[in-house]
Protein backbone atom coordinates (compact mmCIF):
# COMPACT_ATOMS: atom_id res chain seq x y z
CA UNK A 1 0.00 0.00 0.00
CA UNK A 2 1.08 3.36 -0.89
CA UNK A 3 2.83 5.03 2.17
CA UNK A 4 0.85 8.35 2.21
CA UNK A 5 -2.07 6.04 2.63
CA UNK A 6 -0.75 4.25 5.29
CA UNK A 7 0.05 7.52 7.07
CA UNK A 8 -3.18 8.42 6.76
CA UNK A 9 -4.69 5.27 8.16
CA UNK A 10 -2.12 5.40 10.92
CA UNK A 11 -3.33 9.16 12.08
CA UNK A 12 -6.75 7.95 12.36
CA UNK A 13 -6.08 4.63 14.15
CA UNK A 14 -3.54 6.54 16.44
CA UNK A 15 -5.00 10.41 16.47
CA UNK A 16 -8.90 10.42 15.87
CA UNK A 17 -10.40 7.03 16.88
CA UNK A 18 -9.41 6.90 20.72
CA UNK A 19 -11.50 10.40 20.89
CA UNK A 20 -14.22 8.86 19.01
CA UNK A 21 -14.10 5.23 20.21
CA UNK A 22 -17.32 5.41 23.00
CA UNK A 23 -19.28 7.43 19.66
CA UNK A 24 -18.60 4.63 17.63
CA UNK A 25 -19.15 1.61 20.30
CA UNK A 26 -22.70 3.60 20.92
CA UNK A 27 -23.57 3.89 16.79
CA UNK A 28 -22.54 -0.14 16.66
CA UNK A 29 -24.84 -1.02 19.42
CA UNK A 30 -27.91 1.51 18.72
CA UNK A 31 -27.43 1.44 15.34
CA UNK A 32 -27.39 4.50 13.06
CA UNK A 33 -29.88 7.20 12.93
CA UNK A 34 -29.29 9.66 10.88
CA UNK A 35 -31.63 12.54 9.83
CA UNK A 36 -30.59 13.43 6.94
CA UNK A 37 -29.43 11.60 3.80
CA UNK A 38 -26.63 13.72 1.16
CA UNK A 39 -26.37 13.25 -2.25
CA UNK A 40 -23.49 14.51 -3.70
CA UNK A 41 -21.23 14.44 -6.58
CA UNK A 42 -17.88 12.20 -6.08
CA UNK A 43 -15.78 15.15 -6.78
CA UNK A 44 -13.48 15.10 -4.43
CA UNK A 45 -13.22 19.06 -3.37
CA UNK A 46 -16.76 18.38 -2.06
CA UNK A 47 -16.66 17.07 1.67
CA UNK A 48 -19.80 16.69 2.97
CA UNK A 49 -18.76 15.97 6.57
CA UNK A 50 -16.72 19.28 6.73
CA UNK A 51 -19.52 21.28 5.31
CA UNK A 52 -22.18 20.03 7.67
CA UNK A 53 -20.09 20.11 10.65
CA UNK A 54 -21.06 16.06 10.95
CA UNK A 55 -19.04 12.68 11.83
CA UNK A 56 -20.05 9.51 12.55
CA UNK A 57 -23.49 8.74 12.24
CA UNK A 58 -24.66 11.96 11.58
CA UNK A 59 -24.93 11.98 7.42
CA UNK A 60 -26.18 9.05 5.39
CA UNK A 61 -24.32 9.95 2.17
CA UNK A 62 -24.72 8.47 -1.72
CA UNK A 63 -22.11 9.93 -4.28
CA UNK A 64 -21.79 9.69 -7.62
CA UNK A 65 -20.75 11.18 -11.11
CA UNK A 66 -22.41 14.93 -11.34
CA UNK A 67 -25.19 14.69 -7.64
CA UNK A 68 -27.44 12.62 -10.08
CA UNK A 69 -30.72 10.74 -9.11
CA UNK A 70 -32.08 8.36 -11.75
CA UNK A 71 -35.45 8.17 -12.40
CA UNK A 72 -37.65 5.52 -10.20
CA UNK A 73 -38.60 3.71 -13.19
CA UNK A 74 -39.27 0.00 -11.56
CA UNK A 75 -36.93 -1.08 -13.78
CA UNK A 76 -34.80 -3.38 -11.38
CA UNK A 77 -31.29 -2.54 -12.41
CA UNK A 78 -28.29 -2.13 -10.26
CA UNK A 79 -29.40 1.40 -9.26
CA UNK A 80 -26.97 1.81 -6.25
CA UNK A 81 -28.65 5.52 -5.91
CA UNK A 82 -31.89 4.40 -6.30
CA UNK A 83 -31.11 1.85 -3.80
CA UNK A 84 -29.80 4.12 -1.24
CA UNK A 85 -32.97 6.61 -1.47
CA UNK A 86 -35.42 3.69 -0.71
CA UNK A 87 -33.22 2.71 2.27
CA UNK A 88 -32.65 6.43 3.92
CA UNK A 89 -36.52 6.72 3.81
CA UNK A 90 -37.88 3.15 3.98
CA UNK A 91 -35.26 1.96 6.33
CA UNK A 92 -33.92 4.61 8.36
CA UNK A 93 -36.65 7.29 7.65
CA UNK A 94 -34.71 10.24 6.96
CA UNK A 95 -36.38 13.80 7.46
CA UNK A 96 -34.14 15.95 5.10
CA UNK A 97 -32.77 14.83 1.73
CA UNK A 98 -30.38 17.44 0.24
CA UNK A 99 -29.25 16.88 -3.71
CA UNK A 100 -25.90 19.15 -3.51
CA UNK A 101 -24.31 20.38 -6.93
CA UNK A 102 -21.02 22.46 -7.13
CA UNK A 103 -19.45 24.85 -9.29
CA UNK A 104 -16.67 23.91 -11.56
CA UNK A 105 -18.68 20.10 -11.78
CA UNK A 106 -16.72 18.20 -14.16
CA UNK A 107 -19.90 15.81 -15.20
CA UNK A 108 -21.92 19.32 -15.70
CA UNK A 109 -19.00 20.64 -18.32
CA UNK A 110 -18.92 16.54 -19.63
CA UNK A 111 -22.96 17.36 -20.92
CA UNK A 112 -21.43 19.99 -23.31
CA UNK A 113 -18.10 17.80 -24.57
CA UNK A 114 -18.60 14.14 -25.97
CA UNK A 115 -16.89 11.75 -23.58
CA UNK A 116 -14.21 9.16 -24.47
CA UNK A 117 -15.75 6.48 -27.06
CA UNK A 118 -14.86 3.93 -24.38
CA UNK A 119 -16.59 5.48 -20.97
CA UNK A 120 -19.90 3.63 -22.10
CA UNK A 121 -21.11 4.12 -18.42
CA UNK A 122 -20.43 7.47 -18.74
CA UNK A 123 -21.93 8.49 -21.62
CA UNK A 124 -25.47 6.66 -20.68
CA UNK A 125 -25.30 8.18 -16.44
CA UNK A 126 -24.85 11.82 -18.03
CA UNK A 127 -28.27 11.47 -20.10
CA UNK A 128 -29.53 12.16 -16.24
CA UNK A 129 -27.92 15.78 -16.76
CA UNK A 130 -29.08 16.29 -20.10
CA UNK A 131 -32.16 18.44 -19.54
CA UNK A 132 -30.62 21.08 -18.04
CA UNK A 133 -28.23 21.65 -20.57
CA UNK A 134 -28.63 25.47 -21.57
CA UNK A 135 -28.39 26.52 -25.36
CA UNK A 136 -25.84 28.16 -25.36
CA UNK A 137 -22.20 28.63 -26.04
CA UNK A 138 -20.28 27.19 -23.47
CA UNK A 139 -19.13 29.74 -20.58
CA UNK A 140 -18.46 29.77 -16.84
CA UNK A 141 -21.96 31.29 -16.75
CA UNK A 142 -23.62 29.25 -18.64
CA UNK A 143 -22.03 26.02 -16.25
CA UNK A 144 -22.97 27.59 -13.31
CA UNK A 145 -26.49 27.60 -13.86
CA UNK A 146 -26.18 24.39 -15.77
CA UNK A 147 -24.91 23.16 -12.26
CA UNK A 148 -28.47 25.04 -10.80
CA UNK A 149 -30.34 23.37 -13.37
CA UNK A 150 -29.24 20.03 -12.94
CA UNK A 151 -29.88 19.81 -8.99
CA UNK A 152 -33.27 21.60 -9.48
CA UNK A 153 -33.71 18.37 -12.90
CA UNK A 154 -32.52 15.75 -9.71
CA UNK A 155 -34.99 16.84 -6.89
CA UNK A 156 -38.11 16.59 -9.71
CA UNK A 157 -37.07 12.69 -10.43
CA UNK A 158 -36.67 12.71 -6.35
CA UNK A 159 -40.02 13.59 -6.26
CA UNK A 160 -41.16 10.61 -8.16
CA UNK A 161 -39.86 8.08 -6.16
CA UNK A 162 -43.24 7.22 -4.50
CA UNK A 163 -41.93 6.80 -0.78
CA UNK A 164 -40.28 10.29 -0.77
CA UNK A 165 -44.03 11.71 -2.75
CA UNK A 166 -45.70 10.11 -0.02
CA UNK A 167 -43.62 11.43 2.88
CA UNK A 168 -43.52 14.60 1.80
CA UNK A 169 -47.29 14.77 1.49
CA UNK A 170 -47.37 13.71 5.32
CA UNK A 171 -44.94 16.08 6.42
CA UNK A 172 -42.15 13.71 7.11
CA UNK A 173 -40.05 14.36 4.53
CA UNK A 174 -38.46 17.54 3.21
CA UNK A 175 -35.98 18.26 0.03
CA UNK A 176 -33.22 21.12 -0.21
CA UNK A 177 -31.47 22.03 -3.55
CA UNK A 178 -28.05 23.15 -2.93
CA UNK A 179 -25.15 24.72 -5.30
CA UNK A 180 -22.04 24.98 -3.43
CA UNK A 181 -19.32 27.12 -4.50
CA UNK A 182 -15.77 25.47 -4.25
CA UNK A 183 -13.96 28.76 -4.32
CA UNK A 184 -15.80 30.91 -1.54
CA UNK A 185 -16.77 28.02 0.62
CA UNK A 186 -20.76 29.00 0.19
CA UNK A 187 -23.81 27.08 -0.33
CA UNK A 188 -26.35 28.62 -2.42
CA UNK A 189 -29.94 27.00 -2.07
CA UNK A 190 -32.68 26.71 -4.21
CA UNK A 191 -35.14 28.91 -3.99
CA UNK A 192 -38.42 27.35 -5.04
CA UNK A 193 -40.56 30.43 -5.82
CA UNK A 194 -38.28 31.67 -8.39
CA UNK A 195 -36.30 28.53 -9.17
CA UNK A 196 -32.73 30.52 -8.41
CA UNK A 197 -30.44 29.86 -6.17
CA UNK A 198 -30.04 32.34 -3.16
CA UNK A 199 -27.86 32.57 -0.01
CA UNK A 200 -27.98 29.92 2.54
CA UNK A 201 -31.56 31.18 4.31
CA UNK A 202 -33.85 31.37 1.41
CA UNK A 203 -35.48 28.48 -0.17
CA UNK A 204 -35.44 26.53 3.37
CA UNK A 205 -39.03 24.12 4.07
CA UNK A 206 -39.49 21.81 6.71
CA UNK A 207 -41.92 18.50 7.32
CA UNK A 208 -45.00 20.14 8.58
CA UNK A 209 -45.31 22.71 6.15
CA UNK A 210 -49.44 23.32 5.08
CA UNK A 211 -48.18 23.13 1.31
CA UNK A 212 -45.15 21.57 0.39
CA UNK A 213 -43.88 24.62 -1.98
CA UNK A 214 -41.91 22.34 -4.26
CA UNK A 215 -44.82 20.00 -4.64
CA UNK A 216 -46.51 21.34 -8.43
CA UNK A 217 -43.84 23.44 -9.22
CA UNK A 218 -41.83 23.60 -12.07
CA UNK A 219 -38.33 23.74 -10.60
CA UNK A 220 -36.24 23.89 -14.04
CA UNK A 221 -36.67 27.29 -15.01
ZN1 LIG B 1 -19.28 17.29 -9.77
Amino acid sequence: MDDEIVKRLQRFQQRYFPRLRSQYRSLVEDGQHPSVLFIGCSDSRVVPYLMLDSGPGELFIVRNVGNFVPPFDASLGYHGTAAAVEFAVLNLNISEIIVCGHSHCGAVRALYVDPPAEARHMAKWLELGRDAVLPVTLSEEALRRTEQRSVALQLERLMGYPMVRRRMEEGRLCLRGWHYLIAEGKVLVLDVESGLFAPFDAGLHRPGDKDDPLAGVDLLQ
